[in-house]
């Protein structure tokens, strides 16, 4: 089975009707990278640059930043790297990050992510020169986390500019088109879609959060893991607002929490019309066998019909019926 897999590597990726999907690839570290060209991923579709800051004493300079994500981008060639900005807070803490002894109430809602880094701006400026510096070297986008407000987009653009122009102002290159992205993980950004994806170049939902937050379900809490539940309805309709709202504005769209590499949902996700999907390398090919053998003709008729339930049963018999 698995060398079966490993011949679907070199497979042209789209479906029975000829739809191409993109199929990228979700990194931590530099080094995943090695595993994101074995099944030869068109992309990253996103890097928790997060990880360089965990589990050590001290935080990465620009320095050894901008080195990071060069390596990453010349390793994929031209093909397109995604890059998110620093996704701090809640499950992923670095010591060195920590403001002073303020404890968090609630730290999933609190200080995490985009909220930090505009909290930080001289750290937030750090990564961003980084991130542009090494935009030179490759096809490199950047990602922000975590919105809920369309301010923190205006915001975190106004920072990009600052950075690009310190960086002109040092005669330092980089790629000064770069696309900026934005991710759909909390409701309130997936029921407002239209005013992110109007200032946005792309979109990516991630659906770890999204679901947690519209469930209102902690997802490292083992004691309520049976409620963190994908095909929810309210989630499902979320997730297929935001890509249909997303393919309307003419934004690529892209699907990069477990959801993407779950082959379960690779059918849900394709007939809701999404193109674009990024996940953990190892899940890569068998996300593609699925697609290789889907219609999205026939599965946009039973996904809408899958939306207007909401009846968990009922749900989950329509689900089965298009994985059969
Ligand atoms: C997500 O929330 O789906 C996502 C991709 O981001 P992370 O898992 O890093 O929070
Ligand atoms: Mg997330």
């Amino acid at each position: 089975e698995r060398n079966k897999l490993k011949r679907l590597k070199s497979a042209h990726s789209a479906t029975l009707d000829d739809v191409e999907i993109s199929l990228e690839a979700n990194i931590e570290l530099p080094q995943d990278i090695d595993q994101v060209r074995a099944v030869d991923a068109a992309g990253v579709g996103l890097f928790r640059t997060e990880f360089l800051f965990m589990n050590r004493d001290g935080i990465p300079g620009e320095d050894e930043q901008f080195e990071a994500y060069r390596a990453v981008t010349r390793a994929m060639n031209g093909k397109p790297v995604t890059i998110r900005t620093l996704d701090i807070g809640a499950d992923k803490t670095a010591g060195a990050l920590e403001r002073g002894e303020r404890s968090e109430p609630n730290p999933a809602l609190g200080l995490r992510a985009i909220r930090y880094c505009l909290a930080e701006p001289q750290l937030f400026l750090a990564q961003l020169r980084a991130m542009l510096r090494a935009s030179h070297y490759g096809r490199m986008r950047i990602l922000l986390p975590m919105l809920s407000h369309v301010s923190e987009v205006d915001q975190a653009l106004a920072m990009i500019e600052t950075a690009k122009r310190q960086l002109r102002d040092a005669r330092i290159k980089f790629d000064n088109d770069i696309q900026v992205g934005g991710m759909i993980e909390i409701p309130a950004a997936a029921i407002a879609i239209g005013s992110f994806a109007r200032r946005l170049d792309f979109l990516s939902i991630g659906t770890n959060d999204l679901i947690q937050y519209t469930l209102a379900v902690d997802r490292t809490d083992e004691e309520v893991s049976s409620l963190y539940d994908p095909l929810h309805p309210a989630v499902l309709r979320l997730i297929a607002q935001t890509i249909r709202v997303c393919v309307g504005a003419g934004r690529p769209v892209a699907v990069c929490g477990e959801m993407a590499g779950d082959a379960r949902m690779t059918r849900i996700l394709l007939g809701m019309g999404l193109r674009q999907f990024s996940m953990h390398p190892a899940q890569l090919l068998e996300v593609k066998q699925r697609l290789l053998t889907s219609d999205t003709r026939l599965l946009v008729q039973q996904i809408a019909r899958l939306l207007r339930q909401d009846e968990p049963e009922r749900i989950l018999e329509i689900v089965e019926k298009i994985n059969a």
